[in-house]
């Protein structure tokens, strides 16, 4: 590690931070310095840490998309001045937030690790302080020329460090809370953090860092299941408020046959709806010509996520959709890989 390396460790709230309040018994977040009062070991590493307090901290049940834009702006506006960033978050939506962060920050050349923690960190058996204190290793590493190990916008939970763009939360109250199961993870930690250079992404070209804060937000999700009525359909697919739809699907992205389906699909397409398709599952992928409930979908217009999960695919339209009013153009990006978010 280089001896020289500084972080910036921005605190949005979350478990992590909180404790107990005696007269309601909810958990409530407390200060960054307590944070920093249970975590000694931090001070052993030879880093320059300096800290970021959003106000107010929010249970990130709370998380709007004010706070994405906040944070990469904040990321810019520091950007120069440290190696890495370390960003404590609630792990409810950590996925939402750090999929939407992986679009949003282009030409990343420095780490941006999530993490947060299943028990509060002043709890005797709390997961907070391995997490935090992995994650403030990998933000700081370097390699040999001196370039940052992990470039990427990622998430350290458990011993695991994995893209962000790639997770779910999986466990609601295990310390594994975390898996990407379309993707290896980038490093994984025991007695050293060995790292899957392979499977690390790295900006391509020279270009600088720069930030894409525009969000258009209109999307909706219908989850296709066994039951679902013709007018649940009507409404979310076709419904004023949306510009987007997610068809979160079957497999390996079948829906159902049943003409009533393939009618109101097909309306909304012709309303101009951008409809993408996602599977229920966690792990495969789309494949619209292996079956022809598939096939259905394709042939009214229903763009593949491929193996997304549905919250990157959530972040990846209200970025495109932010960046553009052109709706070919969006569906033809959805179906790119942008950030890793895919497999091709
Ligand atoms: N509700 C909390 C939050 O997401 C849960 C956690 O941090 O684990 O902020």
């Amino acid at each position: 590690m280089n001896a020289k390396a500084s972080l910036l460790l921005i605190y949005t709230g979350g478990t992590i931070g909180m404790k107990k309040d005696p007269t309601e018994q909810t958990l409530k977040p407390f200060d960054f310095n307590q944070i920093m009062e249970e975590v000694p070991e931090l001070k052993k590493f030879a880093l320059k840490i300096d800290s970021y307090t959003f106000t107010p901290l929010i249970d990130s049940s709370d998380v709007e998309p004010a706070l994405w834009q906040d944070l990469a702006r904040l990321i810019e506006s520091r950007y120069n001045d440290y190696d890495g960033f370390v960003v404590l978050h609630g792990t409810d939506t950590m996925a939402y937030s750090a999929s939407m962060l992986s679009f949003m920050l282009h030409n990343l050349r420095k780490p941006v690790v999530f993490t947060g923690s299943q028990l509060p960190i002043g709890e005797p058996r709390t997961d907070g302080k391995e997490n935090l204190v992995s994650s403030v290793e990998i933000a700081a590493a370097k390699d040999r020329n001196g370039n940052a190990m992990v470039p990427e916008v990622c998430i350290c939970f458990h011993s695991l460090l994995l893209r962000g763009n790639r997770c779910i939360k999986t466990d609601a109250t295990g310390f594994e809370a975390f898996a990407s199961p379309n993707y290896p993870p980038l490093a994984t930690a025991g007695i050293d953090i060995v790292y899957n250079t392979p499977y690390i992404r790295r900006p391509e070209c020279d270009k600088p860092f720069e930030i894409h804060t525009k969000l258009d937000t209109r999307v909706a999700i219908l989850r296709v299941h066994p039951g679902i009525t013709e007018q649940v359909v009507k409404d979310t697919l076709l419904g004023d408020g949306s510009r987007a739809v997610i068809i979160e699907s079957y497999g390996s992205g079948n829906a159902i046959s049943k003409a009533w389906f393939t009618d109101i699909v097909a309306q909304a397409d012709r309303r101009g709806k951008i409809l993408v398709n996602v599977t229920q599952c966690n792990k495969g992928v789309v494949n619209m010509n292996l079956y022809a409930t598939g096939m259905a979908l394709k042939k009214v217009g229903v763009v593949s996520g491929k193996d997304i999960t549905v919250e990157s695919a959530l972040s990846k339209l209200f970025h495109l959709m932010g960046e553009s009013p052109n709706d070919a153009w969006v569906k033809a990006r959805f179906e790119q890989d942008l950030m890793g978010e895919i497999s091709e």
